[in-house]
């Protein structure tokens, strides 16, 4: 908008500018002739709309006037502000900066409501997860810039290719997911064919003509899966199979699944034996406190050693915690172990401050999970505090008044709630306000890209300022390297934790690198550890 700064408008004289910013419909209705304009600035100056007072009589503003106008511009610049802030981290953190596509997190969230549309309607839709061939040969041998740009041009045929209702987002590198809606498994395979050939159309990179190509898995709601979760796992395995076939190749879900779901079958039953038999443990992460170098605490992560299959990752094993219906029995032995395991390093006189621990939302729904941790407390003799809980955002799904009434109690009590990945899910502040929560989780997606991306680097920071206003902790998480930690450290990041430090530990491996660090001359400051307050 160009406007003066301040200026007078005489609606009645035809030889007046009457601008952009004069509501003519609400002039005429209520018979104002004259409005005095004055533009609302942000603190650095910029122009952020008009303020303007509307007169029946045609005449200079009065002294009052003037005093409503200084009050009423910083609140306007204020409010106009908070909302482009707003805005602008929206964009941030729903879209790829590179292919201006919908990013991962914006794909579960509009996935979750094209489910919801498809089960209403009883249709299908498909989840194709597209892989480009040979990324990383080009991106490593005509470099990153036209890697970029590949990718760039691969959003660009991908978008070209949809209709209105169809969703393309980038997940990651080189994978992108396209959601059909509707889609049976037979237009989602002709569609993925006219995909492969628009993508091999030849282009230049770097003087160099190449003729992309891609592997395509196709998921099918509702026969693959019911969520976006498993829809994702299953089209993601069969993008694997079509990738080992060859080149250029499509592959439905259904034609490969035989395999793997008897593995999964099979890891499934072995879960619940898995629970009562000693094969799960929990390994340990250290957090540290940005301001002192202390160890703030560390987060337990479950461990499955089978003894015949091995170490199962619980990427695998977590989704069919929650298939099975497992998650009840997960959170009473996470809660348990982590209890007894803080009890036992204060014994044997080893500080470890707080123990934050991944907890399964359902837990809320049921009151036990208050005397649970009450009897796990006073058993073990460990101050409420020593304890967070960490949830993720999904949670706020499932947030009616019960959970909400359970999870106050939960933090009455002196517990921690933490919000762990955070900005992947159905992430909204505003729902957050309503639930007691104290700290946020910044997902390490956010900081992947924080040395290379302007656009990561204000994400972080508007974020870790959001949580400053709201007096919420922030911890950053998947922190590897040093460079990282420093940018995160100098944009008031309280508390981090990842590789850079250490990765996740077995208890006795923890209590060696807390020792070492803590005896160790040249690391003594860097990693030094607070006496044990929240103990007894
Ligand atoms: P999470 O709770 O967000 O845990 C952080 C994950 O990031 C862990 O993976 C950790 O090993 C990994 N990580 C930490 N620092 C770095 C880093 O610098 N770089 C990279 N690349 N990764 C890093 P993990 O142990 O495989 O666990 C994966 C997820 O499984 C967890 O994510 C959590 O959602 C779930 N999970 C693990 N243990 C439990 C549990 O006991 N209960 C529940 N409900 N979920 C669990
Ligand atoms: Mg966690
Ligand atoms: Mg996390």
């Amino acid at each position: 908008m160009d406007v003066k700064e301040s200026m007078m408008l005489n609606f009645t004289d035809p030889a007046s500018d009457q601008g952009d910013c004069i509501d003519h419909k609400l002039s005429q209705s209520f018979g104002f002739t004259a409005g005095w304009v004055n533009t609302i600035r942000s603190n650095n100056g910029r122009c952020l709309g008009t303020f303007t007072l509307y007169y029946r009589e045609n005449h200079l503003p009065a002294v009052q006037h003037h005093r409503l106008l200084e009050t009423s511009l910083k609140l306007c610049a204020l409010a106009l502000e908070r909302d482009s802030f707003i805005n602008d981290i929206e964009r941030l953190a729903y879209y790829d900066s590179l292919t201006m596509l919908p990013n991962r997190r914006l794909l579960m969230m509009k996935a979750n409501s094209m489910i919801a549309n498809a089960q209403r309607s009883q249709s299908s839709m498909a989840v194709l997860f597209i892989d480009i061939n040979k990324f990383k040969q080009i991106n490593d041998s005509l470099g990153h810039a036209a890697g970029d740009l590949l990718l760039s041009e691969i959003a660009r045929r991908l978008q070209g290719s949809v209709r209105g209702n169809d969703f393309v987002s980038r997940l990651s590198g080189d994978e992108f997911v396209i959601i059909l809606s509707p889609s049976s498994a037979e237009q989602a395979i002709a569609f993925s064919e006219r995909i492969i050939s628009k993508l091999s159309e030849p282009m230049m990179l770097a003087d160099v003509k190449i003729a992309p190509s891609a592997s395509i898995g196709i998921g099918i709601y509702p026969d693959h899966g019911n969520d976006i979760h498993s829809l994702l796992l299953h089209a993601d395995q069969a993008m694997y199979k079509a990738k080992s076939a060859g080149r250029q190749a499509i592959e439905v879900f259904d034609q490969v699944i035989n395999d793997s779901t008897n593995d999964e079958l099979t890891l499934s039953l072995a879960l619940e034996n898995a629970l009562e038999s000693n094969q799960l443990t929990l390994h340990y992460q250290p957090q540290i406190a940005l301001d002192d170098n202390q160890l703030f605490g560390v987060e337990a992560l479950a461990r499955w050693c089978h003894p015949e299959l091995g170490n199962i990752p619980p990427n695998r094993f977590i989704p069919l915690v929650r298939e099975a219906g497992l998650m009840p029995k997960l959170n009473q032995w996470v809660l348990t172990e982590a209890c007894r395991q803080m009890a036992q390093w204060r014994d044997s006189g080893l500080a470890v401050p707080r123990m934050s621990v991944n907890i399964f939302p359902v837990a809320f729904r049921d009151r036990a999970i208050i005397d649970l941790i009450q009897s796990l407390l006073t058993k073990h003799g460990l101050l409420p505090s020593c304890l967070t809980l960490e949830v993720t955002e999904d949670f706020i799904l499932d947030a009616t008044d019960n959970v909400i009434s359970v999870i106050t109690e939960v933090r009455q009590l002196g517990v921690s709630l933490s919000i762990d990945d955070f900005g992947t899910g159905y992430s909204s502040l505003s729902y957050l306000l309503r639930l007691p929560v104290d700290t946020i989780k910044l997902d390490k997606s956010f900081i992947d890209d924080i040395e290379k991306s302007e656009s990561a680097r204000t994400l972080a920071q508007s974020i870790a300022g959001i949580c400053k206003s709201l007096q919420l902790n922030i911890v950053a998480e998947g922190v590897e390297t040093d460079a990282q930690l420093e940018i995160l450290r100098g944009q008031g990041y309280q508390i981090a934790q990842g590789y850079c430090f250490s990765r996740p530990l077995a208890p006795q491996d923890l209590a060696q690198w807390i020792r070492g660090r803590f005896l160790s001359s040249d690391d003594s400051e860097r990693y030094r550890i607070s006496a044990p307050k929240s103990l007894p």
